[in-house]
C-alpha cells in the first residue's frame, strides 16, 4: 500500500472553508470547544490562500450559549448560598421543623447538588420526572415507557428496595429525593429573578428561547465529539446555516472512541469527506512503547528524544509536542530539558497557581488564622508562626523575620505577643471571614510590591502573575463576601481558595505556533503533531478519573442518559486515539510503579494498540533505565591538612591562641565516640538547627531535673544535712512541685506560665520531675548526714600535652559536690543509665563508658584542686536510685572506686594520648565504626548511616 504524508485536521477544515467561502470569511462564526485551536487555524488558513484575507469570527461552544443568553453565571458561593436559602424554606414546609444546618455544613452537599442540577439542565432531563414520588412503581413504569421491559424491571428492583426497606439512611435518602424536584424548581425561579444562572441552566433557557437569538451568519462547528442535550439541540437548530467538521479516524470510528462521533456524523453529516479520515493505518507509524520504573523517572527520556529528533531533516519543532496526561509533573519535564537544545518551548497547558509559592504562603496563613489561634492566650501558637516566618515570602515583606524567628527559638516562645512578632499586617488576629480575606488581600498587595524584579528565572514572571492571580481571586471572594452578606466560615473559605486556586492556571508566554509543545491531553482536542512524546500513559490517567460526587444513583443516570463512567471512558479512548492518529513518531511512556493516584498499570489502549495485528511492526517496546548509580555508604574520612590543623589549634591549643576554647568533658566524649562527629559539630560548628518545640526532648528534660535539683538543695544551703533535713520535701509533695514548676520556668518556658496552661505532655514530664525529686531527697535521706560543698561548680585546668607543643584547657560543672565521712563526692546526675563497673582504665575510653568517663575527667579537674581528702567520682542513676540494691559507687575489679587518686596518674595518661590524636597531622577525622552510636546522631543522614 503506498503511504502518504498526514495533512494535520484543522487544514483540513482550512482547505475546504476556503474552497466553499472564499477568502472573505468575515461572515462564518467558527466555533471550537476550545480557543487552542484559534491560532493553528488561521496560521493553516493564511498558509493555504498565501494571500491576505477576511478571518472568521471565532467562538467558543461556552461563550456562544453565553452570548445568546440574557442571564449571568454566577459565581459558585453565591449559587450554593441562594440554594441553601430555598432547600431550607422547602425543607422546614416538608418536615415542619427548622433545617438545623448552617451554610458552612450544607455546602459540600449543595455543591453536589448544584452539580447534579447543571446536568439535568445540560441533558434537558424532565426533573419532576427524575425527582418524581417513585414510590409509585406504576408512574415509574408509564413515565418510562422509552426503555425496555428489562429496564424498567431493574429500575423497579432498585426502587422496591429503597423504599420498601427502611434503613435509617434508606429513609434519609428517600425524603431528600422526595423534596429535590421543588427544590430545583424554586431555586432556578429564584435565580431568573435575580438573572443569574448556573451554566446548565443558561444552556437550557438558550435552546429554549431560540428565537432571533442567532444572527444571520453561518456556523462551522469544529472539532466536537460527546455533545449534552443542549448542543445537541443547539446544532440541531442551527443545522441549516452551520457546516459540521468531525475528526475522526476509520481505525476507531466502530469502537467506544468513535460512538460518539459515529452518532454525530449520523444525525448532522460531515463537511469532510470520509476518504480524508482513513488515516491511521495508511502513513509510515513508529510507536514506541517505554517503560519506565518510576513516575519521576519518565522525564530522563526527553533529552534522548529532542536529539533523536534533532536527527531527522524533516524535524520542525511546532510539529512535535510533549503531552502529559498528569498535568502535575510539569516542573520535572521544564527542568530535563537541556538548555539550548530548542529554539522556542511552547507551554500551552498554563502552570496551576497551586503550585506556586503563593498558594503554599496563603494556605499557611490561613491556616495560622483558622487553626494556630489560641483565645486564652490572645496569640498564635508557635508552630504556625514559625511556619510562616520561614516562608520565603514573608522575608520579602518582613525582613526581620529570620530575627524574630531565632529569638522566639532562644527562649522557648510559645504564644509571642504582636510586640514580639513585630508585624502588625502578618501577626494580627482576624475573628471573621470577611476581615480574613481583607488581611489576606493586604499581605499580597505588600508582597506584590516587594516581589517586583527579586527574580531573574524562568519562573519569575510565572511567580509574578500568579501572585496577581490570587489577588484577584480573593478580591472576588471578598466582593462576594461583602455585597451578598455571606455568612460562611474561614474553613469554608479556605476550602474555596484552595479550589479556585487549583482550578485556576497561569499562562507561560510563547507563541503557540512556533517551537515545541508542552500540553495536557484535553489542550490537544483539534491538533494534530507528527511527533509526540506522551507521558504517564497509565490508567487512572488515561482513561482519567473524575471523582464528581453525585445525589443520582448510577443507574438513574445511565437511564436517563447522564455522564457516566462508561461515557468518560468513551471521551478518553477518543482524545487518545485521535490524537495519535496523524502522528507518525509517537513514543508512550508509562510507568510500572506506583503512580501518585496508585498502583501503575499499562493504559488499556496501550494493550489494545499492542494486540491489534496490523500494527505488530509498528510498534517497539523498550525500558527506561534510569541513571542512577546506587549509594554505596562510603566511609568518610577527613585528612588535617596545614589550615584545618590550623583550625583545631586555633580553636582549643592555648598557645596558639590564649583565648581558645575548654574541651569538656561532654565534647571530648563526642571524640572518643566519633572523630567524624566531633569535627562536624565542634570544628565546623555544624550544629543541628535549634527547633522550637512544645514537647520536652531528652536534653530539655535532663536540664530541667538537673534545675530542680540545683534549687532543690540551694533551698537548704551548703550546711549539714540530715534525715529531718529533708522530711519537709518527703511529707509535703507541694515544696517539690513548686521547685518543679520553678525550674520548668526557668530552663524551658523562660517566663511565667501557669500550670493550668501546660499541655498534655508538659504535665507528664512535669509528674516525672517531681517523682524523680522525690527518689533523689528519698535517696539522699537513706546516706544522711552528709555536707553539700558546691552546687554547679565551674573547674577546669590546663595541661601540656607533650607531643606537638599544645597546651589545652579541660573545663565543666560539677552537678553537685559534697563531702561525707571525709571524702569528697562529685555526684553528676544522669537521667539515662549505664553500667557502673568497669575491668580496667582503657575502657573508659570507648562509648560504652561516657559516664564513668566523664566522672573521671571531673575528678581529675577537681584533684587539681583538693589534695589532701579522697575524691569519689560517682554518676548518679536518678531512674534507679529508688531501688533497693542501687549503690552509686563505681566498681573496678569488683572493688569500690572510693578514691580516685588510685586512678589519676594512669587515667590522665590515657586521656592526654587521646587528646594528642586531635592534634595529630597524621590521624585523620574519621566516622565511628560502632555503628550503635550512630543510633540517635544528627548527622545520620549525612552519613548515610539510618
Ligand atoms: S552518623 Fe555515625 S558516623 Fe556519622 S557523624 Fe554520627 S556518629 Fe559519626
Amino acid at each position: 500500500m503506498n503511504k502518504y504524508s498526514p495533512t494535520p485536521f484543522l487544514y483540513l477544515v482550512a482547505e475546504n472553508l476556503i474552497s466553499r467561502f472564499g477568502t472573505d470569511l468575515s461572515d462564518i462564526v467558527v466555533v471550537f470547544p476550545g480557543m487552542r485551536a484559534k491560532l493553528f487555524l488561521n496560521n493553516y488558513l493564511h498558509q493555504y490562500v498565501k494571500v491576505p484575507l477576511w478571518s472568521p469570527q471565532y467562538q467558543t461552544i461556552e461563550s456562544l450559549f453565553t452570548e445568546s443568553s440574557p442571564l449571568q453565571i454566577g459565581d459558585d458561593i453565591l449559587l450554593i448560598s441562594e440554594l441553601y436559602k430555598i432547600y431550607n424554606q422547602i425543607h422546614n414546609k416538608h418536615f415542619k421543623k427548622p433545617f438545623k444546618k448552617t451554610l458552612d455544613e450544607f455546602f459540600f452537599f449543595g455543591e453536589t447538588l448544584l452539580n447534579d442540577f447543571d446536568e439535568i439542565d445540560k441533558n434537558n432531563i424532565d426533573a419532576k420526572l427524575l425527582f418524581g414520588n417513585l414510590q409509585d412503581l406504576s408512574t415509574l413504569r408509564d413515565n418510562l415507557s422509552h426503555l425496555s421491559e428489562n429496564q424498567i424491571q431493574a429500575l423497579i428492583h432498585h426502587f422496591k428496595h429503597i423504599f420498601q426497606n427502611k434503613t435509617p439512611l434508606q429513609n434519609n435518602f428517600r425524603n431528600i429525593w422526595n423534596m429535590l424536584g421543588e427544590v430545583y424548581t424554586s431555586f432556578k425561579t429564584r435565580l431568573k429573578e435575580k438573572n443569574i444562572s448556573y451554566p446548565g441552566m443558561l444552556m437550557r433557557q438558550v435552546v429554549e428561547n431560540t428565537e432571533n437569538l442567532f444572527k444571520e451568519m453561518h456556523y462551522a462547528f469544529v472539532g466536537f465529539n460527546a455533545l449534552n442535550k443542549c448542543e445537541e439541540q443547539l446544532f440541531e437548530l442551527l443545522k441549516e446555516k452551520s457546516s459540521f467538521y468531525w475528526d475522526y479516524d476509520k481505525y476507531y470510528l466502530e469502537t467506544e472512541a468513535g460512538q460518539f462521533i459515529k452518532y454525530n456524523i449520523h444525525k448532522f453529516n460531515s463537511s469532510l469527506p470520509p476518504q480524508q479520515f482513513d488515516t491511521f493505518l495508511n502513513i509510515d507509524k513508529k510507536i514506541t512503547f517505554l517503560n519506565s520504573f518510576s513516575e519521576s523517572g519518565q522525564s530522563a527520556v526527553i533529552p534522548q528524544w529532542i536529539n533523536s529528533l534533532q536527527k531527522e531533516s524533516s524535524f520542525i519543532q511546532p510539529n512535535s509536542a510533549i503531552i502529559l496526561c498528569n498535568e502535575t509533573i510539569l516542573p520535572t519535564i521544564i527542568h530535563t530539558i537541556p538548555p539550548n537544545t530548542v529554539e522556542n518551548i511552547n507551554i500551552t497547558m498554563g502552570f496551576p497557581i497551586v503550585q506556586t509559592a503563593i498558594s503554599g504562603f496563603l494556605q499557611i496563613l490561613i491556616e495560622m488564622q483558622i487553626k494556630g489561634y489560641s483565645p486564652a492566650n490572645q496569640s498564635f501558637g508557635y508552630k504556625y508562626v514559625l511556619s510562616v516566618l520561614r516562608h520565603p515570602y514573608t522575608t520579602l515583606i518582613f525582613p526581620k523575620a529570620l530575627e524574630v524567628e531565632k529569638e522566639l527559638i532562644k527562649n522557648n516562645i510559645f504564644f509571642p505577643t504582636l510586640a514580639e512578632l513585630q508585624d502588625e499586617i502578618l501577626f494580627t488576629y482576624v475573628p471573621d471571614t470577611l476581615s480574613l480575606t481583607q488581611y489576606l488581600l493586604n499581605i499580597i498587595q505588600k508582597l506584590k510590591q516587594s516581589y517586583k524584579n527579586k527574580d531573574t528565572n524562568i519562573y519569575a514572571g510565572l511567580y509574578q502573575e500568579s501572585i496577581y492571580s490570587s489577588y484577584i481571586i480573593i478580591n472576588r471572594l471578598y466582593r462576594l463576601l461583602s455585597t451578598e452578606n455571606l455568612n460562611i466560615g474561614k474553613t469554608i473559605f479556605s476550602w474555596l481558595l484552595r479550589k479556585y486556586l487549583s482550578e485556576t492556571k497561569v499562562p507561560f508566554n510563547g507563541n503557540p505556533v512556533k517551537g515545541l509543545q508542552i500540553m495536557g491531553v484535553l489542550e490537544t482536542r483539534t491538533l494534530d503533531f507528527n511527533n509526540l512524546i506522551i507521558f504517564n500513559v497509565n490508567e487512572g490517567y488515561m482513561p482519567g478519573h473524575r471523582n464528581e460526587n453525585t445525589f443520582i444513583p448510577q443507574f438513574l443516570r445511565k437511564h436517563f442518559r447522564m455522564y457516566t463512567v462508561e461515557h468518560q471512558d468513551s471521551i478518553y479512548a477518543y482524545y487518545f486515539y485521535r490524537l495519535i492518529t496523524r502522528a507518525q513518531n509517537i513514543t508512550l511512556v508509562y510507568t510500572t510503579n506506583e503512580t501518585q493516584i496508585g498502583k501503575a498499570e499499562m493504559s488499556r489502549f496501550l494493550l489494545q494498540l499492542l494486540v491489534d495485528p496490523r500494527l505488530k511492526d509498528n510498534i517497539e517496546r523498550f525500558t527506561l533505565q534510569a541513571s542512577v548509580i546506587p549509594m554505596h555508604s562510603r566511609h568518610i574520612t577527613i585528612d588535617k591538612d596545614k589550615s584545618l590543623l590550623e583550625k583545631i589549634k586555633n580553636k582549643y591549643d592555648l598557645n596558639t591562641n590564649i583565648q581558645a576554647k575548654s574541651l569538656s568533658p561532654t565534647i571530648l566524649s563526642c571524640f572518643i565516640s566519633c572523630p567524624y562527629h566531633f569535627y562536624l559539630e565542634y570544628i565546623q560548628e555544624l550544629r543541628n538547627k535549634t527547633e522550637l518545640s512544645s514537647e520536652t526532648d531528652n536534653s530539655i528534660f535532663g536540664s530541667i531535673f538537673h534545675q530542680a535539683a540545683k534549687l532543690l538543695y540551694q533551698q537548704i544551703g551548703t550546711r549539714q544535712i540530715d534525715s529531718k533535713t529533708l522530711d519537709m520535701y518527703t511529707q509535703s509533695p507541694q515544696y517539690i512541685r513548686n521547685i518543679a514548676l520553678e525550674a520548668f520556668q526557668r530552663e524551658f518556658f523562660k517566663r511565667q506560665v501557669k500550670e493550668k496552661d501546660y499541655n498534655g505532655k508538659q504535665l507528664i514530664n512535669l509528674h516525672v520531675i517531681c517523682k524523680m525529686l522525690d527518689r533523689l531527697v528519698r535517696f539522699d535521706q537513706k546516706h544522711t548526714p552528709f555536707s553539700i560543698l558546691e552546687l554547679e561548680f565551674p573547674i577546669n585546668g590546663s595541661f601540656p600535652i607533650k607531643k606537638g607543643n599544645i597546651h589545652i584547657n579541660i573545663g565543666g560543672v560539677i552537678d553537685r559536690l559534697q563531702e561525707k565521712d571525709g571524702k569528697h563526692i562529685i555526684i553528676d546526675y544522669k537521667t539515662g543509665h549505664e553500667k557502673n563497673s568497669f575491668k580496667n582504665l582503657s575502657e573508659l575510653l570507648s562509648t560504652k563508658h561516657k559516664h564513668i568517663f566523664q566522672a573521671f575527667i571531673y575528678a581529675t579537674l577537681y584533684s587539681q584542686k583538693e589534695k589532701n581528702k579522697p575524691i569519689v567520682p560517682v554518676p548518679l542513676y536518678i531512674q534507679r536510685i529508688h531501688k533497693k540494691k542501687y549503690s552509686p559507687i563505681l566498681i573496678y575489679n569488683n572493688t569500690p572506686v572510693d578514691n580516685f587518686n588510685k586512678f589519676e596518674i594512669d587515667f590522665k595518661n590515657l586521656l592526654f594520648k587521646k587528646i594528642e590524636e586531635l592534634f595529630d597531622p597524621n590521624i585523620p577525622f574519621q566516622q565511628t565504626k560502632t555503628i550503635q552510636n550512630c543510633e540517635y546522631c544528627s548527622f545520620k543522614e549525612r552519613c548515610n548511616r539510618y
